[in-house]
């Protein structure tokens, strides 16, 4: 398929709806009132499909059929829910290619990389379902007079809100885990990007998942979202996506003392010190910043390099972001496509302009020239950023790197943990005993040495600080979607 028609806007994908509507109880709906908002990709920035805007009854509403799913889920066997699970999976693989597409077109990442997101969701399913497969609740033996054994019970109905970047994978890391543990949920996806979201329906119908298990609310965040956030029958509520939104859903949450998980934003270092393997240094560098679109919570968005290699690498890094290919997102040489949405564009280019007054500007810095529309960025690097710059402590959430250099260990971790977030890190070193030592030194959440963002599902994710409140993943995420009561019996 091509990329574009003669006219230069974006090929759309077969199969594209019109409209996209909420999924309740098995049903796909439109909202009580009727009411809708338009959604556009990111190229032609022009409206292709209506989305149902949900408010407080529809939120109701899909809140009620999750009630009436809970006793009937909840009770299932963890091998029976786990082989849903795996047909799930299956489902998500068998429509890889449509995934991919609706993706792309829709939130503007690069067609390869949106193919990489469809297989890691399903590995999302895969995975959990291995968990609860492999589950065992603890017993503690006191002497041989008592036995404490602990009891886990889903918590009910879960509430989901999820972002804009890759938002299909990011549903699957919340679906998967809420299902497989016995909850039933109601998803709220980003409202700019819902395209993906409007296959879960035939996915899931496909893989045999009972009506009312999951349901869909589409909508804008503070009304939908915030539906969903303030009902009472909701006890659980995991959210991915900014910190200002996810502090007000934490306020909103605390009258009722609801369970809450915050994936949160980043501005996470990448240490690199002098005696770094230099060439994976900087193809890590390059891969951490600008894929996705540099639209990636754990991005590499600030850059430290010890003083004897700060030229060299940042000339280094300079060039590759001049050779990384900007161009249309359904096209496969295409390795940074379009941002999100006008509005983050904008966002974006107003921190390049701030970047261009607090330091110095090395490679982008504006619309590629071969791009006249389309909410395109060069891939943009500023060096000698201050540590009080804007761009040097806020998330940008784009193809931007800040770049500083530092002259000891001590600098090199003050610097790291000189912004209010602690998502990821990355630390490059030869020395390993230095990388473990600035490993533990740095506020984050998660730490990788000598190592590109690769996951382990079974590992801890989330962050400190500004980043988050909880950790989701493994044992952790089962944790987060049941309850544990004690029972103990004398012998
Ligand atoms: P956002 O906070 O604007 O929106 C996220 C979701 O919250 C959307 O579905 C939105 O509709 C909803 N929402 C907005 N206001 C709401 C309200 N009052 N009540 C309930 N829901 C509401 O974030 P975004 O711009 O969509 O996403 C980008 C952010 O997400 C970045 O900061 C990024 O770092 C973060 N993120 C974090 C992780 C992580 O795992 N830590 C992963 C991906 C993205």
């Amino acid at each position: 398929q091509a990329a574009t028609d003669p006219a230069g806007v974006p090929a759309r994908p077969a199969g594209l709806p019109g409209e996209i509507l909420h999924w309740i109880g098995g049903e796909a709906v439109p909202s009580a009132d009727g009411r809708v908002l338009d959604v556009a990709d990111p190229v032609s920035n022009t409206a292709y499909a209506t989305l149902a805007a949900g408010g407080a009854a529809d939120v109701d509403r899909a809140v009620a059929a999750a009630r009436a799913a809970f006793p009937a889920w909840s009770a299932l066997g963890n091998r029976e829910r786990a082989t849903l699970l795996n047909r799930i999976a299956d489902a998500v693989e068998a429509r890889e290619e449509e995934l991919a597409a609706f993706e792309s077109f829709d939130t503007g990442l690069p067609i390869t990389q949106a193919r990489g997101q469809a297989r890691r969701a399903a590995e999302n399913f895969r995975y959990f379902a291995d968990v609860v497969v492999a589950l065992g609740e603890e017993a503690f033996r006191v002497g041989a007079q008592q036995l404490n054994y602990v009891v886990r019970t889903p918590v009910g109905v879960a509430g989901l809100i999820t972002p804009w970047n890759t938002p299909f994978m990011l549903e699957s890391w919340k679906l998967a885990p809420a299902i497989a543990s016995g909850c039933t949920l109601v998803l709220k996806p980003a409202e700019w990007t819902p395209l993906s979201a409007s296959l879960w329906p035939s996915i899931l119908a496909d893989a045999g998942l009972p009506a009312g298990v999951v349901n869909i609310v589409h909508g804008l965040g503070p009304e939908a979202g915030q539906a969903l956030v303030d009902h009472p029958e909701v006890p659980i509520l995991s959210f991915t996506g900014s910190t200002a939104t996810g502090r007000h859903i934490v306020r909103c949450s605390a009258d009722r003392l609801k369970t809450v998980s915050m994936e949160l934003g980043g501005k996470s270092p990448v240490v690199v010190f002098a005696d770094a393997d230099v060439e994976a240094a900087l193809d890590s560098v390059v891969f951490g910043v600008f894929s996705l679109n540099g639209e990636r919570c754990t991005a590499g968005s600030r850059v430290l390099v010890e003083r004897p290699l700060y030229e060299e690498f940042t000339r280094r890094l300079a060039e590759r972001a001049e050779r990384v290919r900007v161009g249309l997102p359904g096209d496969p040489a295409t390795e940074v496509g379009a941002l999100v949405h006008p509005v983050h564009y904008r966002r974006v280019l107003d921190y390049v302009e701030a970047g261009k007054s607090e330091a110095r500007l090395v490679a982008g810095g504006g619309r590629p020239a071969h791009l006249p529309e389309g909410n395109y960025l060069q891939p943009t690097v500023f060096a000698d950023v201050p540590r009080e710059a804007r761009i040097f402590q806020e998330e940008i959430f784009g193809p931007v790197v800040a770049v500083a250099p530092f002259d000891d260990e001590q600098e090199a971790i003050d610097l790291a943990n000189a912004t209010a977030y602690g998502l990821a890190a990355y630390v490059w070193t030869s020395d390993l005993k230095r990388g473990h030592r600035v490993a533990h030194a740095v506020e984050s959440g998660m730490v990788w040495i000598n190592s590109h963002n690769v996951r382990d599902l079974r590992t801890p994710f989330g962050g400190v600080k500004a980043s988050g409140l909880g950790r989701e993943g493994g044992a952790h995420s089962i944790d987060f979607y049941t309850e544990s009561k004690i029972v103990h019996v004398m012998l």
